[in-house]
Parts: C-alpha cells; sequence; structure tokens
C-alpha cells in the first residue's frame, strides 16, 4: 500500500473523537444542571458557597485521603504544593525534563530553583536512581510526575527521599486513577502531597482548574491558605499570614467538576479497552514498542506512548510520526518540541526581568545554566524514540482499527 505521504490514499480522512471539543469530552445535562443550580443561587464564587468544598471533600473521600484543595488549574495545584513546602529562595526541586512545563512554573514561581533528573527511557518518568544523583543539600523537593498516566515508581523515591526530609510531590495531571508499584493505592496518595489538573485535555476538565491532596494537616493548612491571599478567613479576621495569591476555584468551575469525577471511572475504563486492543494488534511490530499487557490495569492512558526503535527501523520517530500524520492519525512525535529544561524561560533565564532570579547564585547554591546534553536519555526520547498517540475514551471501534491499520501500514512502508 502506497503511503498517504507517497501519494496513497490516506487510512483516514475524517476527525478522530478529540478532547478539544464534545466530540471527545464525555459531558451530559447533568454538569448543565449543576451549573443552572449554581446560578440559580447566586453566589459564584467558594466563600459562602457549596460546589468547590463538596468537590474536595468527595475528591479527597475518593482518593481515601483526608484533606485535598482546589485551586484554578494543574500548575496552580502544583504551586500550593512548592509553596506549602516553604523553600528558601534558591532552594532546590527536583523535576523531570518530560512534563508539562507547569510543574516547572510551580517551582519558580515558588522561588526554588528547578533541578533536572534524567528519566527511565522507556517510561520517560524519573527513577531512584536519577533523583539520588541530582539530591544536593539544597534539595527540598522532587516532583514525579507520573508520565501519560504511566506509573512512576513513587514509593522507592518516597523511601530513599523521607529520611533526608525531602518532600515527594506527585504530579497527576496526567495520572487520574494511576496505580504505582506498592500498596495498590492510587497515584497522588504516595506521596506527601499528590497534584490534579482539570484543564479541557484531562481525564475529567471544568475547562480550568486543580486539586491538590494530603494527608499532613499542616501542608493542607498552608496550600489553602496560599490560594486565598494567606487570609485565615475562620478566623474571623481580614489579615494576611503569608504571601498567597487568589487561586480560589469558582463555584462554576466546582459544580461541573463534581459531575465529572462521577464519570472518571468509566473514562479510564474506556480508556484502558481502548489501550488493551492496541497493545493486542501492535505488540507483535518489530521496533515498536507498546506498554505491556501487564500494566494496562495500572495506567490511566492519558496518551499511548509508542517507542521506535531508530536503528531497528531505519526512521526516527519525526519521520515515523509525519507519515501516520499524513495517514489521518492523531499523532504527534516527541510529545513536546523539546525537553522543558530547553524551554527559552529556563536557557535565557527569563523569569523576573533580567535578573535571572532565582537561577542566579546568590540565592541559588550554583549559577543554574541549562543546556542540551543535561538530560541525554528524555533528548533522545524526544528527538528520536517516542511518538504519542491520542486516547480518548469515545474512540469506536473503528477509530481503533484505524488507529492499528495506519501504523502497520507505515511501519510495514518504512521499517527495514
Ligand atoms: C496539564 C499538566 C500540568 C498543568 O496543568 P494545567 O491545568 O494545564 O495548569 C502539569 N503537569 C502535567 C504533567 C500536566 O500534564
Amino acid at each position: 500500500m502506497t503511503l498517504a505521504r507517497d501519494g496513497g490514499t490516506p487510512v483516514r480522512d475524517t476527525a478522530f473523537p478529540t478532547y478539544a471539543d464534545a466530540s471527545g469530552r464525555t459531558f451530559g445535562p447533568e454538569e448543565v444542571a449543576a451549573l443552572a443550580d449554581v446560578i440559580a443561587r447566586g453566589t459564584l464564587w467558594r466563600v459562602g458557597g457549596v460546589e468547590v468544598a463538596a468537590l474536595e471533600a468527595e475528591f479527597a473521600t475518593y482518593l481515601g485521603l483526608p484533606h485535598a484543595v482546589a485551586s484554578t488549574s494543574g500548575t496552580a495545584a502544583l504551586h500550593l504544593a512548592v509553596a506549602a513546602v516553604d523553600p528558601e529562595p534558591g532552594d532546590e526541586v527536583i523535576v523531570p525534563p518530560i512534563t508539562d512545563f507547569g510543574t516547572v512554573i510551580a517551582v519558580l514561581a515558588a522561588g526554588a530553583v528547578p533541578v533536572f533528573a534524567d528519566v527511565d527511557p522507556v517510561t520517560g518518568c524519573l527513577t531512584p536512581e536519577t533523583v539520588d544523583a541530582a539530591i544536593t543539600d539544597r534539595t527540598r523537593a522532587v516532583i514525579v510526575v507520573h508520565l501519560f498516566g504511566g506509573p512512576a515508581p513513587v514509593d522507592r523515591i518516597v523511601r530513599s527521599c523521607r529520611p533526608r526530609g525531602i518532600k515527594v510531590i506527585e504530579d497527576c495531571a496526567q495520572a487520574y486513577l494511576t496505580v504505582p508499584d506498592g500498596d495498590g493505592s492510587l497515584a497522588g496518595t504516595r506521596g506527601d502531597i499528590g497534584c490534579f489538573s482539570l484543564q479541557q485535555s484531562k481525564h475529567i476538565t471544568a475547562g480550568d482548574g486543580g486539586l491538590s491532596v494530603t494527608t499532613d494537616p499542616h501542608l493542607a493548612e498552608r496550600m489553602r491558605l496560599f490560594a486565598d491571599k494567606g487570609w485565615p478567613r475562620d478566623t474571623g479576621q481580614r489579615t494576611h499570614l503569608f504571601l498567597g495569591l487568589n487561586y480560589r476555584m469558582t463555584e462554576l468551575v466546582g459544580a461541573v467538576a463534581r459531575v465529572q469525577l462521577t464519570r472518571l471511572k468509566g473514562v479510564v475504563d474506556a480508556r484502558r479497552r481502548i489501550a488493551r486492543r492496541l497493545v493486542e494488534e501492535l505488540a507483535d511490530l518489530p521496533g515498536l514498542r507498546v506498554p505491556g499487557l501487564d500494566i494496562i490495569d495500572r495506567h490511566s492512558f492519558w496518551l499511548f506512548p509508542i517507542l521506535i526503535d531508530p536503528d531497528r527501523l531505519g526512521t526516527g520517530n519525526a519521520e515515523f510520526g509525519a507519515a501516520l500524520v499524513t495517514e489521518g492519525l492523531p499523532v504527534t512525535a516527541g510529545y513536546l518540541d523539546r525537553p522543558v529544561h530547553l524551554v527559552p524561560a529556563l536557557t535565557e533565564r527569563r523569569t523576573f526581568g533580567t535578573s535571572g532570579f532565582p537561577l542566579t547564585s546568590p540565592p541559588a547554591r550554583r549559577e543554574m545554566r541549562y543546556a542540551r546534553g543535561d538530560c541525554p536519555v528524555a533528548e533522545r526520547m524526544i528527538d528520536s524514540t517516542l511518538l504519542v498517540l491520542a486516547c480518548n475514551e469515545r474512540f469506536t471501534d473503528t477509530d481503533v482499527a484505524d488507529l492499528v491499520t495506519g501504523i502497520r501500514k507505515v511501519h510495514a512502508a518504512v521499517g527495514r
């Protein structure tokens, strides 16, 4: 079969369901009714409202933890977490180079320094070894990202960090209902704080929104205050205990998110069924590596990652991915244009004016310079080996069949 790239007929000439609109989102009349109730009550902010408080209680219960704090985005949820750890300016937070930049923003916005540790070449997640190698006497926290919904080895990272007083924050923006190695409990409950996003592209959404969870009442209280200007409203005093922001979730967002939470299990189950079919139909292709069948029920498939072996296939992810896109498939080579340690905000230290704060020394332990070569495994994944397929609970059998057909077609044509 001639590739569409070379003038052949594309496997697919209609759009796949996408998170960007109703075609790939799971909404119903319940969300509309919940919004109408909020408007009818007339309290649209959370102060004196019921929806956001209920969402916090319901989400905490869902995860089996005592505390959840709502905010305006996943980035805000992470900022709450880092701010609750309360680093001194220039203290260090270890982060992975393959993630949304929100992970890094939270560190910089707290006046702390992101230190990149390299990743596992298969999962793209931090490993206990790479984290250990990045720890210094200024390390205050690690942000572990469960990339694409795949479980990072968070328990082992916690075991090496906790005795040293280093907090572990789990970035679960892509990982609702992910189950890391260990006791079977969910991602977000293993470290000191778990952070989730309700942004448009995530498993469940209210447009934008964030949730931070913890068992620690002190961290919970600091996060609550930080999201509301440091204002201890429960005391009746109009005062500000420390610098905080206004990251308050609105009742409108809270109402939609509560309904979305009731749909979460269905969404993740559907994605796991789709992923299982993809694995079954693609696992035999030499030079391609898909997630193992054994991991499917512990992964939540925000995206479906495929690794290609450029030596075996004679081509890299860019060419392979472009051929798939031309066949009409929802694929992105590399996931990111570049690993996040190489974005201009860091390489050019565009933070606060031209100061370079907090990446200068002082306050940092050393002058921070971010450059290619810092994280060779992550750089190679993005530049050469990683492909991500959209994975959406609304994909039909035909959609899945077209994905398989397109990938097998391109593999046959380019693979040697
Ligand atoms: C989406 C995402 C974020 C940021 O969430 P927003 O709600 O977009 O601010 C942070 N980390 C990861 C891993 C994400 O996927």
